[in-house]
């Protein structure tokens, strides 16, 4: 397989403040707990972990907020992709009320630990529209808003007009606003997380690819490609999109496309004005989602899936230039600064997935693209679960391991999908959008 795609190339590469010194795993150390991957995910376990006073070691290939956390949307959005009334109905009353709460806190949890934790993080809380783009999916949609409403989140439906006027285009026939979430530079949020961490008394090694995981007793080994190991009772891999052969079958419980995202230069005021004046972050209803927003200097962001395989020029990003000349025509001509991308990992029912496949082995994966507030408050979960070894603490059931099957060709499936979909320029074409 290809190396995986670069984080130096994207906008939060740029734009982010300084990291943490993270140097390398240099020699044999024990702890209370190993967590392998400096995303959301780890760092946040890592983070909660420290502050309850246990000792906990980081492990990670690259540098924290490498893998999707420091490439993504930067859209906070609570939820997951099922509705109130379909977590019910799939977790019964007393399970599905108490993921509910969970799910509809996570946009809480991001903007809480950036406060406590005063991390130097460009973020606007404005909200999160969702437009809809056939008419089935307006009902959707006023569905969902309505039924947040009546749990007393401030949600809006946005007709035709209402829509229009907040996304500063007339390409969506409806929408609706949640007001619970927002946007961050999402590459300082992970820098940020992994400072608290790093404060807190975490050791965070980055440069430290983890290439065995043995276990005796009740004692695990993780060792890194330099030969360094970690004891530890406790291990956690929150490893996602990125997730090697480290664990039999967990990759192929996954599916792990790519997705791409390009951002403009900065926009004159006059222009920036006319698009999202109010500043909120937006995705749609299609299956392969358009997602946009605008950062914190004014770039105007178009992300959604591209090619299935590493990118190889510019051309793997060009369907999504064309899709912003067409919903903002304002914007044609203005140069692109940054096309970047990064695999996020999906499962088969659209949960994330927690997997306890050996005593003392905990893992978390399946983000769907949800992750940046969903993997912050799965790690704090996960943190409660260690300390009080109640499993009550974990938000969604410990489940096996269970591949895909015919994983390959499940893959190709999705790469035809993908393909398909970029010929019809990801719908636009589509008179309703
Ligand atoms: C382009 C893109 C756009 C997205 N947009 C949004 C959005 O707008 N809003 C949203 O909520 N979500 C979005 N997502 C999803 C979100 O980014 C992810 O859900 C979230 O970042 C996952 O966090 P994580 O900690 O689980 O995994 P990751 O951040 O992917 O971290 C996994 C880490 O594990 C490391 N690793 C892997 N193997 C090893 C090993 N053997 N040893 C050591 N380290 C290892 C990797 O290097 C990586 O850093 C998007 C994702 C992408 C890629």
């Amino acid at each position: 397989m290809a190396e995986p795609f670069p984080l130096a190339p994207s906008l939060w590469f740029a734009t982010a403040p300084a990291a943490a010194a993270t140097p390398p795993l240099a020699q044999d150390v024990s702890a209370d707990v190993c967590v392998i991957g400096a995303g959301f995910a780890g760092l946040s376990t890592a983070l909660h972990l420290a502050e309850a006073g246990v000792s906990v070691v980081v492990l990670e290939t690259h540098e924290p907020g490498w893998g999707g956390s420091g490439r993504n949307g930067g859209q906070v959005i609570p939820g997951i992709k099922y509705d109130p009334s379909e977590i019910l109905a799939k977790f019964g009353p007393v399970a599905g009320e108490a993921l509910i709460g969970f799910v509809g806190s996570t946009a809480d949890l991001v903007f809480d630990l950036i406060a406590k934790h005063g991390m130097d993080v460009p973020h606007k809380r404005a909200g999160w529209i969702q437009g809809a783009h056939t008419p089935a999916m307006v009902e959707t949609v006023k569905r969902r808003a309505a039924e947040w409403q009546a749990r007393g989140v401030d949600a809006q439906f946005l007709d035709k007009d209402a829509a229009a006027r907040l996304l500063g285009t007339d390409r969506y026939l409806a929408g609706w606003v949640d007001r619970r979430a927002g946007g961050v530079q999402p590459l300082a949020y992970a820098r940020g997380l992994a400072k608290a961490a790093l404060a807190a008394g975490a050791a965070i090694h980055g440069q430290s690819n983890v290439v065995s995981l043995t276990r005796s007793g009740a004692t695990w080994t993780v060792r890194t490609a330099q030969g360094a190991s970690v004891t530890a009772p406790r291990v956690v891999v929150a490893t996602n999109g990125y997730t090697g052969d480290l664990i039999p079958k967990l990759r192929q419980s996954v599916i792990r496309p790519n997705s791409f995202i390009v951002a403009t230069q900065p926009l004159s005021d006059n222009v920036a004005g006319t698009i999202l004046p109010e500043g909120q972050v937006v995705s749609d209803t299609r299956q392969l989602l358009l997602y946009f927003r605008k950062d914190h200097q004014n770039r105007l962001l178009m992300g959604g899936r591209g090619p299935f395989r590493e990118p190889k020029d510019a051309a793997d990003w060009a369907h999504l230039e064309r899709v912003v000349g067409k919903m903002y025509p304002q914007v044609k001509g203005v140069p692109f600064d940054f096309r970047w991308c990064g695999r996020v990992a999906l499962t088969r029912d659209f949960l994330p997935h927690l997997h306890e496949p050996e005593p003392g082995l905990l893992v978390d994966i399946g983000c769907m693209g949800r992750g940046v507030g969903l993997q912050s408050a799965m790690g704090k979960a996960m943190a409660a679960y260690i300390t009080t070894g109640d499993r009550g603490r974990l938000p969604f059931p410990v489940v096996p391991i269970t591949p895909l099957p015919l994983h390959a060709l499940n893959e190709l499936y999705v790469s035809a999908i993908i393909a398909w979909y970029r010929l019809t320029d990801g719908g636009m074409k589509d008179k309703a959008a």
